[in-house]
């Protein structure tokens, strides 16, 4: 998997597009979706060069990948989520609509959720 460091996420990352930021440390970014589809809708986002979910678990080392999720929580925690609850995704390559291609977690919450998924149309 070839990272292409022109996507929007390198963009923030090197500071070339400004983002309404929730957590940063030397490892996490953490902001809020220019888009939101929820009263809460963050994007956590491993500082590595990573194209997607499959290329994070795949190539970054074990370190990096546990302190990752242990901050996404972290976060979530922290925006006050965890007695209500939330949900994460990761979309991941073509079928998972993945727009942008660097590795990213979504943290959905601030309201009821629904179903997981929304069944095919027609
Ligand atoms: P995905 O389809 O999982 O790749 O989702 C990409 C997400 O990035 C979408 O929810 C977009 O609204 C969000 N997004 C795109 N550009 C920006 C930006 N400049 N700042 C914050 N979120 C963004």
């Amino acid at each position: 998997m070839t990272y292409d460091d022109s996507n929007v996420f390198a963009k923030i990352l090197r500071g070339e597009i400004p983002c309404n930021k929730v957590y940063e440390d030397d490892q996490v970014l953490a902001f809020y979706d220019i888009q939101p589809q929820t009263k809460v809708h963050v994007l956590v986002i491993p500082k590595g060069a990573y194209v997607s979910f499959a290329d994070f678990s795949q190539q970054a080392p074990e370190a990096e990948i546990a302190g990752f999720f242990r901050t996404a929580g972290k976060i979530a925690k922290d925006l006050g989520l965890d007695d209500d609850g939330y949900r994460i995704l990761a979309n991941t390559g073509h079928h998972g609509h993945q727009e942008v291609p660097h590795f990213h977690l979504h943290l959905f919450g601030g309201q009821p959720l629904g179903r997981m998924i929304r069944p095919p149309q027609g």
